[in-house]
């Protein structure tokens, strides 16, 4: 197992990016994230003047780029590091030939959300929680996306958005309410406005909660009018999504900021992603980073069977792995919870190494493994029969009847030969020699 316990290092901001790639532009224009959204490099030649693409590789990207669109914040990009071929940025936000290499392999819908969609637009998998997808548009398109077949730039019309709040609205077992996309926070603050609205006059609605990547890849979006709109509306809860500590800038940590002051609770969902997080050095350095920026990291998520982003995907074991080299070493609190998500829409299932080695029921034993190998029997609670205390009242009764004997006496007499209540007095249990459960 790899070490996991080396100190976590701050990671630098963007600086050096953005004055090596946008030199002339405004701290005003770098600040706005309308000019971030139009600035994106969305082509293969923009990519092309930022960075050098073999003239082998561009005809590859032009294939690629014709199933699965490409979008990156002049911000994010200004992360890449230009002298790593793997930066993890990089492999998060630029196309690679690996996603025309696989490019038959995978599904294009590996969660059936759309065969467990009764409106368009709306997921509904578990009895008390809807997704809604209320737009396409993201500020990047992450190469390893579970919804890499939306790709493209719309959002969900109205008549749509009136499909799904009507939906909600008549199913009464809704009780939380997923936003998401796309990214709803690609939106204007009006809109999302009225989508808010709408579902907390919902009397069933009990929790929304917005899933959205731009604190991580457009920090500026989290401005303090979103922020104020947003607070009108709680219970809201934001879920977003950091993969690696190099996002943990203090941009990012400046837009959690303002969403944690706003009183929404702030969680990570994580996706395992090969050549980018899939250690347990990287991946400790990534929850301390969210942990400072009080981001709970809530999920890893192992990468999903999604056409075109099988070169990210790692074997559950390394899952296993890398949780398991966290677990004891940090924070219960800092460790995510490592799921997959069943195929054909089963849900999330929680994995991880194993600590319950055997259970005994009858026995009410347990073997456990703690997080550095030991051993250890653990027993279930005993229960005491009603018997033993009625044993002690009467003989308290006869104490008292024959009045004779001191105190001492009395406690002489029950030490020596065992009162009532001894018979029902929990004994502890050694933990004998551990033997596997039977
Ligand atoms: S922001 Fe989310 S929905 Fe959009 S491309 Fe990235 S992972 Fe997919």
């Amino acid at each position: 197992m790899e070490d996991a316990t080396s100190d976590c290092e701050r990671p630098p901001s963007g600086s050096e990016g953005r004055r090596r790639w946008f030199p002339k532009v405004s701290d005003a224009e770098w600040n706005d994230w309308r000019w971030q959204f139009r600035n994106r490099i969305s082509s293969l030649d923009d990519l092309a003047r930022l960075v050098t693409v073999a003239k082998d590789e561009l005809a590859v990207l032009t294939e690629v780029l014709r199933d699965f669109k490409m979008a990156v914040t002049p911000y994010y990009f200004s992360l890449i590091d230009p002298s790593d071929p793997n930066d993890p940025i990089r492999r998060q936000a630029v196309p690679s030939a690996d996603e025309y290499l696989y490019r038959n392999i995978g599904d294009d819908d590996p969660l059936h959300e759309e065969a467990l969609s009764p409106v368009p637009g709306l997921t509904h998998r578990y009895p008390d929680r809807v997704l809604m997808v209320v737009t396409n548009v993201c500020a990047m398109y992450c190469r390893h996306c579970t919804r890499k077949r939306i790709m493209c730039e719309s959002a969900a019309s109205e008549a749509d958005i009136d499909r799904m709040i009507a939906y909600v609205a008549a199913t009464r077992t809704v009780r939380d309410v997923i936003v998401s996309g796309g990214d709803p926070f690609t939106m204007a603050t009006e809109r999302i406005e009225r989508i808010l609205r709408r579902l907390r006059a919902i009397p069933h609605v009990e929790v929304i909660r917005v899933g959205t990547r731009t604190p991580c890849t457009l920090p500026q979006r989290i401005d303090n009018a979103l922020c104020d709109m947003l607070q009108k509306y709680h219970p809201i809860w934001v879920n977003v999504q950091f993969n690696h500590p190099k996002e943990c800038t203090p941009e990012a940590a400046a837009a959690c900021d303002r969403l944690l002051r706003a009183g929404i609770p702030v969680n990570n969902q994580s996706v395992l992603l090969k050549g980018v997080n899939d250690d347990p050095r990287t991946m400790k350095e990534l929850i301390h980073g969210l942990m400072r920026m009080r981001v709970r990291p809530y999920y890893l998520f192992q990468c999903d069977p999604v056409r075109g982003a099988e070169h990210f995907r790692t074997p559950v074991a390394r899952g296993i792995e890398i949780v398991g080299a966290l677990r004891g070493y940090t924070s219960g609190l800092a460790v995510p919870t490592y799921v997959i998500d069943a195929p054909g829409g089963g849900g999330k299932v929680p994995i991880g190494p194993q600590y319950l080695l055997c259970s005994d029921p009858k026995e009410g034993r347990t073997i456990l493994r703690g997080y550095d190998g030991r051993i250890f029997e653990y027993f279930d609670p005993q229960s005491l029969s009603g018997a033993a205390l009625a044993g002690v009242a009467s003989e308290e009764a006869a104490q008292t009847g024959a009045g004779q004997a001191s105190a001492a006496g009395v406690a002489a007499e029950k030490s020596d030969a065992g009162s009532a209540a001894d018979v029902g007095r929990a004994k502890p249990r050694k933990a004998a020699a551990t033997k596997a459960c039977r």
